[in-house]
């Protein structure tokens, strides 16, 4: 069923909204008329009553209208940037200053009418106003759609002023607030006295009163909530329904004997992480658990003592890394952890099994009979653990007795993947999962919006942990870090020397990194070992640098993002990121827990060039790097990069609904949710909207009910094809 919401924008009739708009338009997401509908504005302006500016007192509050009359940028000396608007009324003048943001001269023209909502002050005998100020343009010849009333100002793009998208969305409206739909049952809508839904719309953009679009917005938000609540509801109704899984009860005698090896204590957090998980598997349905603990706070030990619940019940694990080299690194991980176990008898009712942990890497790097053999033993169940990366259970492997899948660094794990996934386990059972992520996700956040999986938090570092000191530096100051790396190598640690991201080419930044290993190697530490480690090099050659690793063969080790996640070197206590304003918080975040993994102190370096923060972008780079020099916590972090790059766009398409196996980053700009906040803000609100769904699905499990037609197609439209074979049959 398509809606006329659904024409895209530059075939809807809405004037000036032509191809070139439009396509900018698409670039923030916005392609349809329902995206413009749904835009959601990033702050008002009450232009209903505005004040003369002979009128204005002084510190209050207060909006005028008037023309510019001078536009004037300069650098004062010590190189502070400040641009000057002039704007006049006929009873007065105002200037509006703006400090270090030369670029917003370009939006400001001699006779320009413009609405400045702000705390006037009198400086120098001149009405000012900086720092905390709104300057909007107005249209002179004006119809209603911008004066006299509270005005929306939405996301600007690159030549799609806010002024321009007002009237975008007040002729959308006209034309189109007939085609919105309730997807909301009537039921609810009644009961909950919800205005319908067009009227939200409505207040969204051009309220009509002061608080009415909160109003507004807090029925989409929890309309958007519920819709993916019932979702869930419905997945999770269907799975609970049809799904079996293997009660796995085995394994305690193993795994106590296994912490007991360890040569360090397992910490609390560990403890009962592991303790959840036993009594997950040992249910008969089917185990669906996401574990997340921060960088280095030791989850690979979890999954092992997982995978001995799983041995001791006679089954087998898939423990899936998401690249090659963290495969391999596994491997060696869970060998040299197991080998304390060697005589230990896997399975205790002989079930399965030779002698001792069978354990294999089957990896693309794995070839020819090595990779026969692997088969042979996943087959066979001779292999207890077969490690690999993601895509381990959807090659042609075979397993003997599949009982438990861990999926290691990824917190989307797709509906793809869980159907491949049930095809392997034992007897037609679905295996257990268990999903590991260092993506701090708020519990509570989480647990609502994958709905099906339980949530464990290993909340506790290992003792003697020391903070990752980190240091922002600009290129001038490189010296300061290879000092450090100097003194630390003599100490016998060892270095990573990040490379900058290069547009998201595999290739060009194979060729920096080379580039850079050259000149490390020569002309900065000719004395040193210095290796190479990127996405172009053969598997076997990754192999052979993270063994050299390893092995204390190497002291600087120049890499590109390869090593992001997951690796784990105890003696690398320095990290230099080259162009760090390049990268995300939460990628700078994992590379910085590649160090600091031990007793040692580390440190981490983020170079930039970035000095002045003079455009928007530059400005969020800075305070991404500030944010990294301020704290290590992950959680914080998070929520910081929400702050920064605005709410909603932390998850993703993929992880929103925990459906999208392809791992893909969720678009710049584009986000599940629109209206409700991911921030615990909305838990309340989540917390409500979830047991409205569950109630409603619980009656209705399909949707199939005439009433509720508007609200499957609204939960098809949301979770897409995805989620489509929930309905099915
Ligand atoms: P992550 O959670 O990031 O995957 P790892 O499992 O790689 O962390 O563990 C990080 C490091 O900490 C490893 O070197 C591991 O051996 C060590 N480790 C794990 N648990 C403990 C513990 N309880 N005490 C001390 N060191 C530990
Ligand atoms: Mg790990």
């Amino acid at each position: 069923m398509s809606s006329p919401l659904d024409v895209l924008l530059a075939r809807a009739g809405i004037a000036g909204l032509q191809a070139a708009p439009a396509s900018k338009l698409a670039k923030k997401g916005v392609r349809t008329v329902r995206d413009l509908l749904e835009y959601v504005p990033r702050t008002y302006m009450d232009i209903s009553k505005t004040v003369k500016i002979r009128d204005l007192k002084i510190g209050e509050q207060a909006t005028v209208l008037g023309t510019v009359h001078k536009v004037d940028g300069r650098y004062l000396r010590g190189r502070k940037h400040m641009l000057s608007v002039k704007v006049g009324d006929g009873t007065g003048y105002v200037e509006v200053v703006y400090w270090n943001q030369p670029f917003r001269a370009k939006n400001f023209s001699q006779g320009r009418v413009v609405a400045v909502a702000g705390r006037f002050e009198r400086r120098a005998g001149k009405l000012q106003v900086s720092g905390n100020v709104i300057v909007e343009t107005i249209r002179g010849d004006d119809d209603g759609v911008h004066t006299g009333r509270i005005i929306p100002i939405h996301p600007a793009t690159e030549g799609v002023s806010p002024m321009m998208i007002r009237r975008y969305v007040h002729s959308a409206l006209k034309r189109y607030a007939k085609d919105i739909e309730e997807p909301l049952p009537p039921e609810l809508v009644r009961r909950r006295k919800l205005p319908p839904r067009a009227e939200a719309i409505g207040e969204l953009h051009f309220p009509t009163g002061h608080d009415t679009y909160v109003h507004a917005k807090r029925r989409l938000a929890f309309e958007e909530l519920f819709v993916l609540e019932a979702g869930l509801a419905v997945r999770k109704h269907r799975f609970e329904q049809e799904v079996r899984g293997l009660a796995q009860a085995g394994g305690a005698e193993l795994v106590e004997r296994f912490l007991g090896s360890l040569p360090f204590k397992p910490t609390g957090a560990q403890r009962r992480a592991i303790e959840e998980i036993a009594a997950d598997m040992a249910e008969p349905r089917p185990m669906h658990r996401l574990l997340q603990g921060e960088v280095g706070s030791g989850k690979t030990v979890v999954a092992v003592a997982a995978a001995l619940v799983a041995a001791g019940s006679g089954a087998q694990t898939a423990f899936m890394a998401p690249t090659e080299v963290l495969a391999e690194q596994h491997f060696l991980t869970v060998r040299r952890l197991l080998d304390p176990l060697a005589d230990a008898a896997p399975s205790e009712d002989g079930r399965l099994f030779g002698e001792g942990f069978g354990v294999e890497l089957l990896t693309s790097a794995v070839t020819g009979k090595a990779r026969e053999r692997a088969l042979e033993e996943a087959a066979s169940g001779r292999a207890t653990l077969l490690i690999g990366t993601h895509a381990l259970i959807q090659e042609g492997v075979a397993f003997q007795r599949l009982g438990l899948a861990v999926v290691d660094e990824q917190h989307r794990f797709g509906v793809h993947q869980r159907i491949a996934l049930r095809a392997k386990g034992a007897d037609g059972a679905d295996p257990d999962l268990l999903i590991m992520t260092a993506t701090p996700i708020p519990r509570t956040l989480a647990m609502t919006l994958y709905g099906d999986l339980d949530v464990g938090v290993l909340d506790e570092m290992p003792a003697g942990r020391i903070k990752v000191r980190t240091k922002v530096l600009g290129p001038g100051d490189r010296d300061q870090a290879y000092d450090l790396i100097r003194s630390e190598v003599a100490a016998g640690r060892q270095a990573f020397i990040v490379c900058p991201l290069v547009s998201d080419s595999e290739a060009l930044e194979a060729k920096a990194a080379t580039t850079e290993h050259e000149r490390i190697s020569k002309d900065v530490f000719p004395d040193l070992r210095v290796g190479l480690i990127h996405g172009r090099l053969r598997s076997s050659d990754k192999e052979r640098v993270m063994q050299a690793m390893r092995d204390g063969e190497i002291d600087v080790l120049v890499a590109t993002t390869v090593i992001e996640v997951g690796v784990d070197f105890p003696d690398a206590t320095v990290m230099v990121v080259e162009d760090a304003d390049r990268f995300g918080l939460s990628q700078l975040h994992q590379l910085r827990g590649r160090i600091g993994r031990s007793e040692h102190p580390a440190t981490c370096f983020l170079l930039t060039s970035l000095d002045e923060a003079d455009t928007e972008q530059r400005q969020a780079a800075r305070e991404r790097l500030k944010a990294m020099s301020e704290t290590t916590d992950g959680f914080l972090l998070a929520e910081k990069d929400l702050e920064i790059r605005g709410e909603g766009q932390l998850f993703g398409r993929g992880a929103v609904t925990a459906e999208d196996g392809t791992g893909a980053p969720a678009q710049a700009g584009q986000s599940d949710l629109r209206f409700a906040s991911p921030l615990v803000r909305n838990v309340e609100l989540l917390a409500d909207a979830r047991k409205e769904a569950f109630a409603l699905v619980e009656k209705d499990p399909r949707l199939k009910t005439p009433e509720h037609a508007a609200l499957r197609e609204e939960v098809r439209r949301r979770f897409g094809e995805r989620l489509d074979w929930l309905f099915a049959g």
